[in-house]
């Protein structure tokens, strides 16, 4: 019998599962709070539940379903950690240090089959969507990481946009939030995480619909579908009014701000014209909807786009100031090491393949 990973389960779930098996309520409690607030890492650990209850945990439960292969830290603080899943595969996770606390970015799938076409991780089709448990052990692993240091520091902020669509395995991420934000638990709040999807229309439907005050980021790109279909090949599924009905849907139900993601490729997306088209495109949206401008960090794979200048994109900032958007240029984190997502696990893996040959 294959093990579930004891992380993957909801406190809900756990106590379903304890009473199904004929263990009293409290355990769930008990269990818990040797995850979350003491943060064992072995049933054995867990001093105050019975034997014949840990017994069964073990049996049907386990701790670790990724180990940590390879750590890289950046001068800034960051730190890309790419995991090794029991089934052989990687992924990344990384922690960046902001100035409102610590950010962690998650990973949702093996692999993306949204293939952005400025995306390392896209370049490697989706091989499987990751448990629950193994989302929620990525902050795990980094919260025991710090809580090696000893410094007393704790994860505050989670960002769901690394390697794949979390829209795209919806059930496990849901579960993973209610995990995150369980105030026995971890505790960090919903305003504390944020979702980036490409723009899986249907889903946002669904995601808004939960009202659960995450925060949602939507990969825009571009501000018309001739561009945006280049960029995105999504976009022929969703194209940008169908996209722009699903936020308008989302800002009435939730009356929260939507941050849009936008990357700029030298000479594709970046220049004045794109700016005013897309400051048209969201006018009605100003008061909630939020712009990300993304410096591009260029990839080998994808030698067809470049960074932008420092020149374009002052300019595509001010033009958007100008018409009254709210916007950001993106702060970097860990440029010296592989900084684009996807960047590390896609060197290992072509490191990995060319042993093979
Ligand atoms: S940017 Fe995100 S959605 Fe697009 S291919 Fe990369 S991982 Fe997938």
């Amino acid at each position: 019998m294959s093990k579930q990973s004891i992380y993957g389960l909801t406190f809900e779930q756990l106590t379903s599962w304890l009473l199904e098996h004929g263990h009293k309520k409290f355990r769930a409690s008990q269990v818990w709070d040797w995850l979350y607030q003491k943060r064992v890492t072995t049933f054995s650990e867990m001093t105050n539940i019975n034997k014949e209850c840990l017994q069964l945990l073990e049996e049907h439960f386990e701790f670790q379903t990724l180990t940590e292969h390879i750590k890289q830290e950046s001068a800034d603080g960051t730190i890309k950690f790419l995991f090794k899943l029991n089934d052989g595969n990687l992924i990344e996770t990384v922690l960046m240090r902001q100035k409102y606390g610590l950010s962690v970015c998650v990973t949702t799938q093996v692999g993306c089959n949204i293939g952005c076409s400025f995306c390392a991780s896209g370049l490697l089709t989706k091989d499987r969507d990751l448990s629950s448990g193994e989302i929620v052990e990525q902050i795990m692993k980094v919260q025991l990481y710090l809580d090696s240091v000893g410094k007393g520091e704790r994860v505050s902020h989670i960002v769901i946009m690394g390697i794949g669509e979390p829209f795209d395995n919806f059930e496990n991420m849901v579960d993973f939030l209610d995990i995150m934000k369980d105030q026995k638990g971890l505790a960090i709040g919903a305003r504390h995480i944020t979702v980036s999807t490409s723009g899986l229309v249907n889903k946002i439907y669904e995601f808004a619909d939960l009202q659960s005050q995450v925060n949602l980021a939507i990969s825009l790109h571009a501000p018309n579908d001739e561009l945006r279909t280049r960029i995105m090949k999504i976009n022929r599924a969703y194209p940008i009014k169908k996209l722009m009905e699903a936020i308008d849907y989302y800002i009435e139900k939730t009356n929260r701000r939507i941050t849009l993601e936008y990357i700029l490729l030298k000479d594709v997306n970046d220049h004045k014209e794109h700016a005013l088209e897309l400051a048209e495109l969201i006018a009605d949206k100003r008061k909630l909807a939020y712009v990300n401008l993304i410096p591009y960090n260029p990839v080998s794979e994808h030698s067809q786009y470049q960074r932008s200048t420092k020149e374009a994109i002052r300019t595509f900032y001010d033009t958007l100031k100008k018409k009254g958007i709210n916007c950001v240029v993106r702060m970097e984190h860990g440029t010296d090491i592989d900084a684009a997502c996807g960047q590390l696990r896609s060197k290992q893996m072509k490191k990995k393949q060319k042993q093979k040959v």
